[in-house]
C-alpha cells in the first residue's frame, strides 16, 4: 500500500477480547477442576510457575484487573489497553508477541546479511525424556551438536583457519506439532565461518561456505548421534550395552536431521519468516474448536504419515497438555552460539552488519517523537510490534490521526471500576468455574457446564490481533 494512503486512513486498533476465545472459557470453566484432579492424582500440586501461568492468563487482557490509558492530545480521543501476562507457553496473546519481538530483533540486530540455513535435530523418544527435564543436558547436547556442524562448515569454507567460529542461534522447542512433549532444535546456523580476531579496522572476515550437500548433512548427523549416545552413557543416563545397540540401529536410530532450508543474504522477510517459526508457540488458537459434546479438537495442520489429523479430547486434558509444555522459569527457548554468544569478542563486530529495522507501516513521525521513551533497541514498544504484523499502528488517532500517547496506568480497583463503568464496560472481571468435587469430574469432562454461560459465536468474532498462522510456506 502506498505511505500516503496508509497515513490518510489509518486502520483503528480494536481491543482484543481474550475472554471470549474458546482457549479462554476452557480455562475459566475446567482450569481449578484439573488443579484439584491433579493434586489428588499425584498427591502434590502442579509446578508453581504452572499454576502461575494459567491464574496471570486468566488476567491477561482483561480490563478489570487493570490497564493503560492512551489519549489523543490533538482531539482528546482515547481508548484502553489492558495489561498482559507476559507468559510463556499458555497465553495466544503474549506467546504471539513473544514469537514477533524474538525474530524483529534478531533480523534487525543480530543477524548480517549473510546467508542462514536452518538446521532441525530431534533425537529419540528415548533420551527426549531426558531433555525434557534437563537444561544443563540440553546444553550439551546443543553444544555437541554445533560442534560437529561447525567442523562440517570448516570443510567446506574455503580460507578459513582452524580457529575460524561459526554463528548461530539455537531455539529449543519442548513440544511437538501434535501438543506432545517433545524437545528438539532448530539451529539459525550463518552458513560459512568467521575468523577468530577482528582486522585492524575492527571488521572481522567471513568466509562463505559451498558446496553443502546431502551427504554433508549425513556426516554431522552419524557424528552427532555417536557424540550424544556417548554422553548419555557417561552421564549414566542409558547404560553402556543400550547406548551400543541404539547406535547401530538402523534408519539413524530415531536421530533426524533436516537442513534442507536456506535463507539467502538478502532475503530478510524471508529470514524472519523463518525466525518467527523458530520461536513458534506450543498451540495456535486458529486450530482450536470445540465438538457439541464438550470435547475440544486440536487440528494438527502437519501431521506424521499415519497420524490423525485431528486431536480429539476434554478439556481437562488439553490443560494438562499445555501446562506440560510451559517451560520453567530461567530456561532459555532461544540461545547463541558462536560468535553471536554474549561473551564472543567478535560478537559486536558481526552484529554491527545487521540492517537496522524499517517499520514500513508507520508514518516517519512515530519513531522519531519526542513521546516515545528511550529503549534499548532489543526492546520494541508494543505498538511497532502490532504495526509490525497487521500494518496497523494502534497509537494513531483514528479520528484526527495525529500521534496518541499512554497518560496514565490504572491499578488501582476502585478507579479501574469507576472508569470501567463510565464507559460501560464490564467492572468485574470473568468468573472463574470453581473446582467440581470427584463425583462431578467426570462430568466436568464431558458435560458444557457453562450452558449458562454466554454463547460466543466464534466465526463472528473479528479476527483477533495477535494470532499468526504458525504454518509457513516457503
Ligand atoms: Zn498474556
Ligand atoms: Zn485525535
Amino acid at each position: 500500500m502506498d505511505d500516503a494512503v496508509k497515513c490518510a486512513a489509518p486502520a483503528c486498533y480494536q481491543r482484543r477480547h481474550p475472554e471470549k476465545t474458546l482457549w479462554y472459557r476452557t480455562v475459566q470453566a475446567y482450569f481449578e477442576t484439573w488443579l484439584a484432579l491433579s493434586k489428588a492424582q499425584f498427591d502434590e500440586s502442579p509446578p508453581t510457575h504452572v499454576v502461575q501461568a494459567f491464574r496471570r492468563y486468566l488476567e491477561c487482557g482483561i480490563l478489570a484487573f487493570g490497564f493503560a490509558r492512551a489519549r489523543c492530545k490533538n482531539c482528546g480521543h482515547d481508548f484502553l489497553v489492558a495489561f498482559s501476562c507476559k507468559g510463556r507457553g499458555i497465553c495466544p496473546s503474549c506467546n504471539t508477541r513473544r514469537m514477533v519481538e524474538t525474530a524483529a530483533h534478531l533480523v534487525d540486530h543480530v543477524f548480517p546479511p549473510l546467508p542462514v540455513r536452518q538446521w532441525v535435530l530431534s533425537e529419540p523418544k528415548r533420551l527426549r525424556y531426558f531433555l525434557q527435564r534437563n537444561a544443563a543436558l540440553q546444553g550439551a547436547v546443543l553444544r555437541i551438536f554445533l560442534r560437529a556442524v561447525e567442523h562440517c562448515l570448516r570443510k567446506h569454507s574455503p580460507g578459513c583457519g582452524a580457529n575460524a567460529s561459526l554463528g548461530a542461534v539455537a531455539f529449543i522447542q519442548r513440544f511437538g506439532s501434535s501438543l506432545n512433549e517433545h524437545v528438539h532444535f532448530h539451529c539459525c546456523i550463518i552458513e560459512g565461518l568467521f575468523d577468530s580476531t577482528t582486522n585492524t579496522d575492527g571488521t572481522v572476515a567471513f568466509h562463505p561456505s559451498s558446496g553443502l550437500d546431502d551427504a554433508a548433512f549425513r556426516q554431522v548427523q552419524a557424528i552427532t548421534r555417536r557424540r550424544i549416545l556417548r554422553l548419555f552413557v557417561r552421564r549414566g543416563l542409558i547404560d553402556k550395552a543400550d547406548g551400543d545397540e541404539m547406535a547401530a540401529q538402523k534408519h539413524d536410530g530415531g536421530f533426524s536431521l533436516d537442513a534442507s532450508i536456506r535463507i539467502e543474504a538478502d532475503d530478510r522477510p524471508g529470514l524472519e519468516r523463518l525466525l518467527r517459526y523458530c520461536a513458534r508457540p506450543p498451540f495456535s488458537l486458529q486450530n482450536l474448536h470445540q465438538l457439541d459434546e464438550g470435547h475440544l479438537v486440536y487440528h494438527n495442520p502437519k501431521p506424521h504419515p499415519g497420524t490423525p489429523s485431528d486431536l480429539v479430547m476434554t478439556p481437562l486434558l488439553m490443560i494438562g497438555k499445555i501446562a506440560a509444555l510451559i517451560p520453567p522459569p530461567k530456561w532459555h527457548l532461544h540461545r547463541y552460539f558462536g560468535v553471536l554468544a554474549p561473551n564472543s569478542h567478535l560478537r559486536a563486530a558481526v552484529t554491527a552488519k545487521a540492517p537496522e529495522a524499517v517499520i514500513t507501516a508507520t508514518s516517519p513521525q512515530v519513531l522519531d517523537s519526542e513521546d516515545q521513551p528511550h529503549r534499548s533497541l532489543s526492546h520494541y514498544l508494543w505498538s511497532q510490534l502490532l504495526a509490525r504484523i497487521y500494518e496497523v499502528l494502534p497509537l494513531i488517532c483514528p479520528i484526527c490521526h495525529a500521534q496518541m500517547r499512554i497518560i496514565a496506568f490504572i491499578t488501582d480497583a476502585s478507579t479501574i471500576q469507576k472508569i470501567l463503568g463510565h464507559i460501560g464496560e464490564p467492572t468485574q472481571p470473568p468468573t472463574t468455574s470453581p473446582a467440581r468435587g470427584p463425583p462431578l469430574w467426570e462430568a466436568a469432562i464431558t458435560t458444557k457446564e457453562a450452558h449458562n454461560e454466554p454463547h460466543y459465536d466464534l466465526a463472528a468474532q473479528p479476527a483477533p490481533e495477535f494470532e499468526f498462522d504458525q504454518r509457513i510456506s516457503w
